[in-house]
């Protein structure tokens, strides 16, 4: 029912594609991360909590439809619905079904839950196209709830030795999980530009997350002590100039990489990924009881290898273009 094209993973009978990278007439987007969400769509179908951010990143005059999880739209005999993928707010799979014959797409998605997004759905099907991003058995993650703790902790200490914090995350999902989780009776909480505006899209659809956007007119002294949530590009940049004397902290998966914080130049890294690691993958898979696996988005030849060789099932590796892993998505 599914090919993978040049296009995108695309749906020949009802005519449409999944994440496409190329301009299409009929496009669902799993989500709001910009490896997923282009712009040039004829009509975009996505989550209603993706649709304020669809329309931030890629322009209010798009054409786009919302569904609620579980709800269903059919195109020429095809039916179609997203389900919580708990990647980010308004993350879906999207679950495709003709005559009896059920597609997954899982998009990015990870099974531990950061108290912000619906927790992820596992869904039975035929056929399983899986992200691999993390899917190495080097990658298995810490319970998140130890991590938030770990960074306020951090930050209360800072804020004893007399040093603001900045932390760096991205700009949709991971700062809106931080910030969720943040001690406020630490200090105050500011945004960079980028974060104050995903939180503003997303208040719309009733949201509400701590934090002031930074100003130029936002006073030196009012940021004593205070936490700085902003997005990694703005490490080495000269806004960070203000908030000094700080300490930085990366939050990501790759962080539990040795080195990975020496290399990024920041103080602590902290490992919290919106994706599977190795253990959630292979629980995803095996959730779907699906017999073909697609792997896309990461490590696919060693994981399609893994799920050949040790859980007996047809699994493929599918290369799709333009699916490299953004700096925006880690
Ligand atoms: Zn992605
Ligand atoms: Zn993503």
């Amino acid at each position: 029912m599914l090919k993978f094209t040049k296009q995108g993973i695309y749906c020949p009978r009802a005519d449409v594609y999944i994440d496409p990278w190329e301009p299409v007439q009929n496009a669902i987007v799993t989500h709001g991360h910009s490896d997923h969400a282009r712009w040039g769509m004829g009509k975009y179908l996505c989550h209603i909590h993706t649709v304020p951010v669809l329309r931030l990143r890629l322009g209010a005059d798009i054409a786009i439809q919302g569904l609620e999880y579980g709800e269903a739209v059919h195109r020429n005999g095809v039916r179609i619905s997203l389900h919580p993928a708990g990647h980010i707010i308004g993350s879906a799979q999207v679950r495709l079904e003709y005559k009896g014959e059920v597609w997954v797409v899982s998009g990015d998605y990870k099974l531990v839950h950061d108290g912000v997004s619906v927790p992820f759905e596992a869904l039975r099907c035929h056929h399983f196209v899986t992200e691999s991003t993390f899917a190495l058995p080097v990658y298995r993650f810490p319970d998140p709830t130890l991590v938030f703790s770990e960074i306020n902790r951090w930050w209360a200490q800072n804020a004893a030795e007399g040093f603001n914090t900045v932390l760096l995350a991205y700009a949709l999902g991971k700062s809106q999980t931080i910030l969720q989780h943040l001690e406020t009776e630490t200090g105050r909480v500011f945004l960079h530009g980028a974060v104050a505006n995903v939180n503003a899209a997303l208040e719309g659809m009733g949201y509400q997350f701590p934090g002031e956007r930074i100003a130029t007119e936002t006073d030196r002294s009012s940021l004593k002590g205070a936490i700085v949530v902003a997005p990694p590009s703005a490490l080495g940049s000269p806004w960070l100039r203000r908030f000094s004397p700080y300490r930085i902290a990366s939050c990501s998966g790759w962080m539990q990489l040795r080195g990975a914080r020496r290399r990024r130049g920041v103080d602590r890294g902290f490992v919290l990924s919106d994706h599977a690691d190795w253990e959630q993958l292979n629980q995803a898979v095996s959730a779907t009881a699906a017999e073909t696996v697609y792997v896309t988005h990461g490590y696919e030849a060693p994981f399609a290898r893994w799920l050949r060789e040790h859980k007996d099932l047809q699994a493929h590796e599918v290369h799709l273009q333009g699916a490299e892993v953004m700096e925006d998505d880690l």
